[in-house]
């Protein structure tokens, strides 16, 4: 896309836009994030020195990146699946580390969670990708790490918040309700532990993209998918770079994407907790 057609970003640290067309719930999302999310907490004052004196942006790496999805994207057949040219997972981390090797100019870094707190519970996955991260913990993990899923799942997802993110993922109404109760929270995401991703391999497509994609809703201009930080950091680089070096667009990958997920949609943490009273009830067969 022409550089002129990024102007905003999105300046809160705000769930993904998780469908490439518009939905109702979005309408909500977005009033939601305009005027009752937190902004992220500053960046300690000197810390990030080194994303400021970082260089110039280099576009081989994603010109590489683009060139890897215009041979293969045709060949893309699963989510997840064979880690290889035919699963879109592998384009999405081509893409996000080919902006990831151009910018040198980012906030997103390992250790760095903001936005995997709260708001991360609205967005919703199909079982398509809930049984990849399933299947992760089930073979990967140790019995303690399950276990102690259990206990943070319990810990944090009482019946209240069940109750209302159930309300949330089907209704803007209960999303406008229940913000000023959600924000002062900050919940993690259940799969945080220490400010890491404990199902990174296995993490849905929207966790794979945030902080480096743009995305088109409702036929405006694109956005910059991520948190203000690193948002502003990367637009700034495209202004800088000019309209030779683009963001990668979500739009026709997550149409691809919504084409192989099958099975229901439901908020994360509510894939969690099924699968929490199964595990608790021994139902789970670890390696199976
Ligand atoms: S988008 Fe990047 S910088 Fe922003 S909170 Fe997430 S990891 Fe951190
Ligand atoms: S699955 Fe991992 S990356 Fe995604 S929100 Fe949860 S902790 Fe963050």
């Amino acid at each position: 896309m022409p550089k002129s057609e990024v102007t905003a970003v999105s300046m809160r640290p705000s769930i993904p836009h998780n469908e490439a067309g518009a939905v109702p719930g979005e309408v909500a999302i977005r009033l939601f994030f305009k005027h009752l999310a937190k902004p992220v907490d500053a960046p300690p004052p000197g810390e990030f020195a080194d994303v400021l004196a970082a260089q110039e942006p280099d576009p081989t790496p994603l010109a590489e990146a683009y060139e890897f999805v215009r041979l293969n994207a045709a060949l893309a057949d699963n989510i997840g699946e064979t880690g290889d040219e035919r699963d879109l997972y592998v384009h999405l981390d081509k893409l996000a580390d080919g902006v990831k090797g151009t910018f040198a100019k980012s906030y997103c870094r390992s250790g760095c969670s903001a936005c995997c707190h709260y708001p991360v519970a609205l967005f919703t996955m199909t079982f398509t990708e809930w049984r990849i991260v399933q299947r992760y913990i089930e073979t990967e993990w140790t019995d303690e790490q399950r276990h102690d899923l259990a206990v943070r799942y319990r810990k944090t997802f009482t019946g209240l918040w069940r109750f209302m993110l159930m309300m949330l993922q089907n209704s803007y109404v209960g999303v406008m309700l229940a913000a000023p109760l959600m924000f002062p929270r900050q919940v993690a995401c259940p799969f945080l532990v220490e400010d890491k991703c404990t199902v990174y391999p296995a993490r849905p497509y929207q966790c794979r993209s945030f902080g480096y994609f743009s995305a088109r809703t409702w036929g405006r201009t694109p956005k910059v998918y991520a948190c203000n930080f690193q948002g502003e950091v990367l637009l700034e680089q495209l202004e800088a770079a000019g309209p030779q070096i683009q963001l990668p667009v979500m739009n026709p990958l997550i149409l691809k994407i919504r084409k192989l997920c099958r099975g229901p949609r439901m908020a994360l943490p509510l894939w969690v907790g099924i699968w929490v009273e199964r595990y608790e009830r021994k139902a789970v067969t670890p390696g199976q």
